[in-house]
């Protein structure tokens, strides 16, 4: 670099005094401050997580996995492991066999969620689209037998959402297993749009 060049990058005299008048009066503390002091006098915003209310993600989201079926139910996979060679965690193990049609299908196709970093690779190499990241990210297990997730749940999972990044109204229940269900035609709210922020 040419001597012109590094004389071009030093800052100015009207800034460095700008700046040494900032340190001399502490300006940086006071910004600080007051915006700690006006964040006292605003509205809160606290989401009524479970209770009343519940994030629904964006459609980008990735969450739990699915497997895509076909209009016989059954799975699109073809088991051709790409999913499983390019996972960098390992933690996908996929057993191929064959159908009474002759189609190459997964015998065992499971995830261990606890390994799972959410990359999304194996979604991109799948050629099948037969395994996707959803929306659903309430799984939380009290053993990591629990995350290991196989085929069939995978079935099941949510599918992808065509809308989301609001908190819509929801409700609790614990009868069968404790869940977070969204009331279906409710109206939800941007949480972005409602926080202040600088
Ligand atoms: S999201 Fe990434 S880490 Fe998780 S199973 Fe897929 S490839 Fe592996
Ligand atoms: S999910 Fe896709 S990439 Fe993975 S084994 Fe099945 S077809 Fe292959």
């Amino acid at each position: 670099m040419s001597e012109t060049a590094l004389k071009s990058n030093k800052p100015s005299l009207g800034k460095r005094m700008s700046q040494w008048i900032g340190w001399a009066f502490f300006w940086d503390l006071a910004g600080g401050l007051s915006l700690t002091l006006s964040y006292m006098f605003s509205k809160s915003v606290t989401e009524q997580y479970p209770d009343k209310e519940k994030w629904v993600p964006f459609p980008r989201y990735r969450g739990h996995h699915f497997l895509t079926t076909n209009e016989d139910g059954d799975t699109n996979c073809v088991a051709c492991e790409l999913c499983a060679k390019i996972c960098p965690c390992d933690c996908i193990e996929v057993v191929p066999y064959e159908d009474i049609k002759g189609n190459r299908r997964p015998k065992v196709f499971n995830i261990d969620m606890g390994r799972c970093l959410y990359c999304g690779l194996c979604e991109d190499a799948c050629p099948a689209d037969a395994i996707k990241l959803g929306p659903h990210y309430e799984y939380s297990a009290e053993n990591l037998e629990a995350l290991m997730v196989d085929r069939d749940t995978l079935m099941e999972m949510p599918r992808k959402t065509k809308t989301g990044g609001g908190v819509f109204e929801a409700e609790l229940s614990t009868t069968d297993s404790v869940q977070v269900k969204v009331v279906e035609n409710k109206p939800g709210y941007d949480w972005w749009q409602q926080i202040r922020r600088h």
